[in-house]
């Protein structure tokens, strides 16, 4: 293997860490503690799972947590009203609402309910027009994650041919805007694209957020290039459990690549830490205070 692999453990344990320093400052000279309200409908075992590892994180943060869990039965209306309680209440400073929601609520119409100060995944249409207009205040955590990876291997990113794979609204789409942003030079690919090996073989950066395990080849990487790996593909393992792989081939990746993100250890744990800083960044906004900067100085 030639690539430096990138730790996204210990990346997102630095930004952790400061996210805390700052909660902990915050506290002691304004007497304001950020909260994190989340919201999960119905019982889907990975969301539980992400659900606790999230309120743990946002506790050992210093931050205060609120779980709200409906019932899968729950309407919209109810859904968001409570949605509005939390906008209401002083000590929520950022409302996550874990989709996917069930089919007979609208997530988009919910979401859009959510005060954007307090939309700390940054889905909220004021929020994806920020951001896609070049004047980000709250970005979704996985893309955010993504470029503060790239950024450990190339503090500027400006003038690179950056290739995202993937165009959904939580990753690829946002992911484009903020390394735009960046001035990197940005090409967006999905499943139409043409001759995909190729596009991807021209990025000095290739960032893939697809859901397809292994799709991406080591042939498709160029020498010397940083792959980011969001995917999160579990599939079945040889000892009868299961195990999570990303969409590249991490091995043929790593033979070509300068630089390379583990699954998992690379995007996964990051996600949760730009989530803490975006309810950091929602706190002070709502007490007009300074707000910490979208690259923490971690
Ligand atoms: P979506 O299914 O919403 O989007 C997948 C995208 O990949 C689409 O834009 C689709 O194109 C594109 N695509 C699908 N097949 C191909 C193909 N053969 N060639 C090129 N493009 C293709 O997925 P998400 O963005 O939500 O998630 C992507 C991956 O990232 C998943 O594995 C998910 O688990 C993971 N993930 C990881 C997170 C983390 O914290 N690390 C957080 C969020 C997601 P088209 O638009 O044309 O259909």
């Amino acid at each position: 293997m030639t690539a430096t692999v990138i730790d996204g453990k210990q990346i997102a344990g630095r930004i952790r860490a400061e996210v805390a320093s700052q909660v902990e400052r915050l506290r002691r000279e304004h007497d304001v503690v950020p909260g994190l309200a989340v919201v999960l409908v119905g019982d889907d075992p990975a969301s539980e799972v992400y659900i606790a590892s999230k309120t743990k994180t946002t506790i050992e943060a210093g931050m205060k947590s609120f779980d709200h869990r409906l019932p899968k039965s729950v309407s919209e209306v109810e859904l968001i009203a409570l949605v509005r309680k939390l906008n209401a209440d002083s000590a929520v400073s950022g409302i996550l609402l874990q989709l996917p929601l069930p089919e007979h609520i609208d997530a988009q119409t919910v979401i859009a309910a959510i005060d954007p100060a307090k939309d700390v995944d940054g889905f909220h249409p004021l929020n994806v027009g920020r951001l896609a207009s070049g004047n980000p205040v709250l970005v979704p955590g996985t893309p955010l994650g993504c470029v503060l990876l790239a950024k450990s291997v190339h503090p500027s990113l400006s003038g690179m041919d950056a290739v995202v794979v993937g165009r959904s609204n939580i990753v690829g789409r946002p992911l484009a805007a903020l390394l735009l942003a960046e001035n990197a030079t940005v090409t967006v690919a999905h499943s139409k694209t043409a001759d995909l090996p190729a596009v991807c073989r021209r990025a000095d950066l290739l960032c893939v957020a697809v859901g397809k395990p292994g799709m991406v080849r080591g042939d498709w990487i160029r020498p010397g290039a940083t792959v980011i790996d969001v995917g999160i593909n579990r599939i079945p393992a040889s000892n009868g459990k299961s195990r999570i792989v990303g969409d590249v081939v991490f091995a043929e990746a790593a033979e070509r690549a300068g630089a390379i993100t583990p699954v998992p250890g690379g995007v996964g744990p990051m996600t949760i830490a730009c989530l803490l800083l975006n309810t950091l960044r929602a706190a002070c906004l709502a007490h007009g205070l300074p707000v910490p900067a979208l690259e923490p100085d971690a």
